[in-house]
C-alpha cells in the first residue's frame, strides 16, 4: 500500500519536471527531489544514504558485521516523458520496504543490504542509456574510454559535462563509482513487466530467466518505380508489395513460437519511394527487430526470416539488401539466484513460479558484468508501461515484497 503510495506520489512536481505529464529526466529538478524524498525513506528503513560519483543513489543497511559485502537491490530512477509512475522507481521503493521490514525486526545478515537508485536508464534526456549503471559496474571506461559521451547534449543544448557540473560531478570522475567485485555478493531487480503474460496468466509476480538476446537488420529493397496508370500489372517490380507480403510472413513465423523462449519479431520502422500517389514504389527500407531468450532460438527465427526475404524477392524479381545492424547476446539470471528466487516465488505464491524472459533491457543486465544478477517481475495493467496509463495492483506489489524478502532470508541460508 505505502509502497504504491510513494510511487503515485512521485509522479507529480515537484517530482516531475512537467505539470501535467511525469517527466524525470537525469540530473533534472525532479530527479534532484525524488533523490531528496527516497533518501528520506531510505533513512526511515534504518539505512545509511550516500550519493556516489555518478550521481547514483545509495541507501545502505548494515550486516551482522561492518564492512561486510552487500545484496544489492537496484533499479532506476529516471522517467521518459510522459511517462508512468512504476517503471523504475517501484524497484527503488519496493526494496525500501523489505529493508524497511528487516529494521523492524532488527533482522540482520551476514551480508549488508544495499539499494541504489540508478540515473539514467531510460536516456530520456540525453543520446544514451545507462551510464550510472555502468559506472557502478565499473564498465564504463571499457565501453567509452575517453568519456566521449561528456559532450551529447540534451534538447536544451545542455552536455552532460555541464549537467554533471550541477552536481560537482565530472564525467571522467564518473568512473570512481565503480563497485568492486569484493564489494558485492549479488544485484535484484524487481521491475514492472512492461508485457502482458503475467497478467493473462493471472499471476501477481513473475521471475527473470534472463534478458532477450537481441538482433536487428535494416532491409532494402530495390524494384522498379512506374506510372501506376500506365505500368500493367504483370510488369510490376513493385518494392511495397514486396514489403508487405514479407512483413506478414515475419509476423507468421514469429506467431509459429507460440510464445516459446519469448521469441518476438518486430518491423517497426519502413520508408517507400518515391512515396507519392500514382507512383509504384521503387524503394523500400524497413527494419527487423528479432529477441529471444536463447541466442539460439532467436537465430532460428532469423535464419528463417532471412530465407523468406530471399524467396519473396526472388518470386517478385526485387532485389533485397539485408544489413546487419546490431547483434546483442542476451543475459542469463545467475542460475544459483534464479533457483532460490523461484523457491521464494512459489512460497509465497503458493504456486510454481512463472519463469518468463525479459524483451526489454534493464540496469541488471550492464549490472551482470560485475556481479551475478537475477530480476522479478511484477504484473502491470494491460501490460501498460512508458505510459501514464502504467497501473499495478497493491496486492501484487505486497506479493513481490515478500517474495523478495523470502529470498533475502533463503539467499543468506545457502550462504552460511
Ligand atoms: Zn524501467
Amino acid at each position: 500500500m505505502r509502497a504504491v503510495a510513494r510511487c503515485d506520489l512521485l509522479g507529480e512536481v515537484p517530482f516531475s519536471d512537467e505539470v501535467d505529464l511525469l517527466f524525470r529526466p537525469w540530473l533534472g529538478p525532479g530527479f534532484h527531489a525524488t533523490v531528496e524524498a527516497v533518501s528520506g525513506w531510505m533513512r526511515a528503513a534504518g539505512m545509511t544514504v550516500r550519493r556516489d560519483n555518478a550521481a547514483n543513489l545509495i541507501g545502505r543497511y548494515e550486516g551482522l558485521t561492518p564492512d561486510a559485502p552487500a545484496l544489492l537491490f537496484g533499479s532506476h530512477l529516471d522517467s521518459v516523458r510522459d511517462g508512468g509512475r512504476y517503471d523504475g522507481m517501484l524497484g527503488v521503493i519496493a526494496a525500501i520496504e523489505v529493508v524497511a521490514g528487516f529494521h523492524e525486526r532488527d533482522e540482520r545478515f551476514p551480508f549488508a543490504l544495499e539499494i541504489v537508485g540508478f540515473g539514467d536508464e531510460e536516456g530520456s534526456r540525453f543520446p544514451v542509456t545507462m551510464l550510472t549503471t555502468r559506472a557502478v559496474a565499473g564498465v564504463l571506461e571499457e565501453d567509452d574510454p575517453d568519456a566521449a559521451f561528456a559532450d551529447l547534449r540534451d534538447s536544451e543544448g545542455v552536455t552532460i559535462s555541464h549537467a554533471l557540473a550541477t552536481a560537482g560531478l565530472t564525467p571522467l570522475g564518473m568512473a570512481a563509482a565503480r563497485r568492486s567485485e569484493s564489494d558485492l555478493v549479488a544485484y535484484v531487480e524487481a521491475h514492472i513487466e512492461q508485457g502482458p503474460v503475467l497478467e493473462a496468466e493471472g499471476r501477481a509476480i513473475g521471475v527473470v530467466s534472463g534478458i532477450a538476446a537481441q538482433r536487428r537488420y535494416e532491409v532494402k529493397l530495390h524494384g522498379t518505380a512506374g506510372h501506376a496508370g500506365t505500368m500493367a500489372m504483370g510488369l510490376r517490380r513493385d518494392a511495397l508489395a514486396a514489403a508487405a507480403e514479407i512483413v506478414l510472413a515475419i509476423e507468421k513465423i514469429a506467431q509459429s513460437y507460440d510464445g516459446k523462449d519469448g521469441l518476438v519479431a518486430t518491423v517497426g520502422s519502413m520508408r517507400v519511394w518515391p512515396g507519392v500517389v500514382n507512383v509504384v514504389p521503387g524503394d523500400v527500407v524497413f527494419t527487423i527487430d528479432a529477441r529471444a531468450g536463447s541466442a539460439a532460438t532467436r537465430d532460428a527465427a532469423v535464419a528463417s526470416i532471412l530465407e523468406l526475404i530471399e524467396n519473396i524477392a526472388a518470386r517478385r524479381e526485387i532485389e533485397a539488401e539485408i544489413i546487419p545492424r546490431e547483434n546483442l547476446a542476451g543475459v542469463p539470471c545467475d542460475p544459483e539466484l534464479l533457483r532460490l528466487l523461484e523457491a521464494a516465488v512459489s512460497d509465497v505464491t503458493g504456486q510454481p513460479a512463472r519463469i518468463l524472459v525479459s524483451g526489454a533491457g534493464h540496469d541488471a543486465m550492464i549490472m551482470a558484468r560485475l556481479v551475478p544478477m537475477v530480476m522479478l517481475f511484477i504484473r502491470c495493467e494491460q501490460g501498460i508501461s512508458h505510459n501514464p496509463a502504467e497501473a499495478v495492483l497493491s496486492g501484487d506489489v505486497d506479493v513481490a515484497i515478500q517474495a523478495l524478502t523470502d529470498f533475502v532470508r533463503r539467499f543468506a541460508a545457502v550462504r552460511d
